[in-house]
């Protein structure tokens, strides 16, 4: 059974290695098939299919497109995408765009919480001029000494209902699908465990995504706990999805979970992969 990761970062959106570096990374730790899923971006592709080829292991083509529902952010991941197509790149180019603004708003809430500085800090660690996320208003604020680590500065800082936080429109999900499909894609909720939703909340988004023509979930994830690899392969089963798997990693000493670190799809689950 081929080893899959289909959700990873690179120095084109928040994470810490270079397309070629995460290739390299993932053929050394058993990956065979990896997609490279920067927010937002495809900009680092052309890099991960040359290093991938000289790796000799398959690269995926994705990204993860900020979504905003009911108030919410959702990220959809794109699997086996056109890179080049360019309605998914004038979609991304937009949410882009956005987030330059939305970047000197957090500079401003942080300030305004006695923070300053955080707007230039958060842009010595952005590592493409497109994109620049939390993530580096993060790691500025733990260099800051503003908290011990990243995962702290979430929790204090950068999270609804917290100094540094932001409300932000980003595509909405039918943009998001018709955006993935455009470009040859399948479009993925990733993470499906970590927003904040009730059950009944929960069954409302995946409905609407499957009729809007989504095409699976992420079962395996390192935001999910074991409990919740079984819980989101039975919404799968439910909702007729197909199941994803993906370690979301940012880079060392960053990501809870080594890129190839999940195990096996549940037993029943329909894989997303089951046509390649
Ligand atoms: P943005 O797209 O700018 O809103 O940034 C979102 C990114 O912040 C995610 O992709 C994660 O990399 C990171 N992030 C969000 N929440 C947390 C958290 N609780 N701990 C660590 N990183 C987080
Ligand atoms: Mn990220
Ligand atoms: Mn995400
Ligand atoms: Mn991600």
């Amino acid at each position: 059974m081929p080893r899959f990761d289909l959700h990873c970062h690179s120095t084109y959106s928040d994470g810490l290695l270079a397309p070629a570096a995460v290739v390299a990374r993932a053929a050394a730790h058993g990956v065979d098939v990896l997609a490279l899923t920067d927010h937002d971006e495809v900009g680092g592709l052309a890099e991960a299919r040359a290093a991938a080829a000289t790796a000799g292991i398959k690269l995926i083509c994705g990204a993860e497109v900020s979504v905003s529902w009911e108030g919410q952010t959702i990220h959809v991941v794109a699997l086996g995408i056109d890179p080049a197509d360019p309605t998914l790149t004038q979609g991304l180019e937009t949410i882009r765009s956005g987030r330059s603004g939305r970047a000197r708003r957090i500079g401003d809430s942080l300030a305004a919480a006695g923070i300053r500085g955080a707007y230039e800090g958060a842009l010595k660690h952005v590592t493409s001029e497109r994109l620049v996320s939390r993530t580096h208003f993060a790691r500025w604020l733990v260099e800051a000494g503003v908290a011990r680590e990243t995962k702290d500065v979430f929790k204090r800082y950068l999270t609804p209902g917290k100094p540094g936080y932001v409300a932000h429109e980003w595509a909405t999900l039918p943009q998001a699908i018709g955006w993935i499909h455009a470009a040859g894609g399948q479009a993925v909720i990733a993470h499906p465990g970590r927003y904040k939703l009730s059950k009944t909340g929960m069954r409302r988004l995946l409905g609407e995504f499957r009729d809007g023509g989504g095409d699976a979930i992420e079962i395996l994830t390192s935001s999910h706990t074991p409990a919740q690899f079984t819980e989101y392969a039975a919404y799968a089963r439910a909702f007729d999805l197909l199941g994803s798997s993906g370690s979301d990693y940012h880079g060392p000493g960053e990501s809870w979970l080594e890129l190839g670190g999940l195990p096996e799809l549940p037993a029943g689950a329909a894989p997303v992969w089951k046509h390649w």
